[in-house]
């Protein structure tokens, strides 16, 4: 059971409004100088951003590389906000960034992924954030884990942090993929059903690692109903201290909004709406009859775990769970469905069989 998580709408944070999608997020990879903070804020605000975002403080994966200008970026991210009246935002990984952020006016942070995924810093960064009323964005853990992910939006929920929102940037996986960060899309929209007013953001930048994805990738975002992207954008990318080759010039990023196809959940196209109602409601229909369905298998499967509790047999036969699966996948294939997806929920229905019998 998903916990209740208390979030304030987008619309209401006073950055961004929706329609129409998507909300964006953009500036450098991290602070660099004075000149290139404002350089890249004002071509970005030509193209109608009003959202800033720069990282002061880096985490990198090995030592000695570039890891921000720390502190003194704060001083740029305020000019920003002064010249050109863009809301700015950046990553905070512990109490101290928070104090400093707090400190200097900044209007929203994000939670980086590998902060995301440590349990202590995501408290620490909650009490420290404790009473005020800033917006967070917190990206997803570096590994696959959703739970880990909505743990750090209760711990922000906990002490009050209502304007909370997400950001999918990929996982690291193990072997080279095309990707910098395998998107796992599924997890984002998963949390977007679990918790519908949460905001979802996509940062294309890191799940792509290179300027040729990025149209892809924000077009998948906004194909899934998300939110927003945050997006990496600097005045002279192949200059950057971090990050050069996932980076657009502002032009180059308007010139990739431009090019979204962004389809809104609802039209004034009434053939449309009627057709998609009605689709809906075979769904509707058809979900009843699994569930109805479940909880019919789930009756004879504790029947099943009882009489084996009198005859004092295991509950896990393994070469009966084989046979049921190996019967799954094929009648699966007579219907046109995929193997694996199919193995996958009868694994799930078989777990949770197990848990019903071992009650
Ligand atoms: C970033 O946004 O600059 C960043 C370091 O992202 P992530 O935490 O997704 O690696
Ligand atoms: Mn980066």
């Amino acid at each position: 059971m998903a916990a209740k998580l208390d979030i304030v709408p987008l619309n209401e944070w006073g950055f961004f409004h929706l329609p129409p999608r998507p909300c964006v997020i953009a500036g450098p990879c991290s602070a660099e100088s004075e000149e290139q903070v404002m350089e890249t804020a004002r071509g970005l605000k030509e193209i109608g951003i009003n959202v800033f975002r720069a990282g002061i403080w880096k985490p990198r994966t090995h030592p000695g590389s570039f890891e921000g200008v720390g502190t003194e970026g704060l001083k740029w991210m305020q000019k920003v906000q002064k010249e050109y009246g863009m809301r700015v935002c950046t990553e905070v990984a512990g109490e101290r960034h928070v104090f400093e952020c707090l400190k200097h006016g900044v209007d929203m942070v994000w939670i980086g992924a590998r902060t995301t995924a440590n349990p202590f810093l995501m408290q620490e960064i909650a009490e420290a954030l404790r009473d005020t009323d800033m917006p967070v964005l917190v990206k997803n853990p570096v590994n696959p884990d959703i739970d880990l992910w909505i743990g750090a939006l209760e711990r922000l929920n906990a002490q009050g942090i209502k304007k909370i929102g997400v950001i999918h940037r990929g996982v690291s996986t193990p072997d080279k993929i095309k990707y910098r960060n395998s998107p796992q899309w599924e997890m984002a929209v998963e949390l977007h059903a679990r918790y519908p007013e949460l905001p979802v953001f996509a940062d294309p930048s890191h799940m792509g690692g290179s300027r040729q994805y990025l149209a892809e990738l924000s077009q998948r975002a906004m194909d899934l109903g998300f939110e927003g992207i945050m997006i990496e954008s600097h005045c002279n990318p192949s200059c950057a201290l971090s990050d050069a080759s996932q980076q657009l010039t502002p032009p180059d990023l308007i010139k990739l909004l431009e090019s979204l196809v962004v389809r809104d959940a609802s039209t004034e196209d009434e053939v449309f709406n009627d057709t998609l109602r009605q689709l809906r409601a075979q769904i509707d229909v058809l979900d009843e009859n699994l569930i109805f369905t479940l909880a019919s298998r789930m009756k004879v499967s504790r029947r099943i775990g009882e009489i084996k509790k009198t005859n004092s047999i295991a509950i896990v036969q393994p070469s009966r769970w084989d046979e049921v699966l190996e019967r799954a996948e094929k009648t699966a294939e007579g219907y046109g469905l995929d193997k694996e997806f199919v193995k996958r929920i009868f694994n799930a229905i078989h777990e949770a069989s197990v848990a019903e019998q071992n009650k």
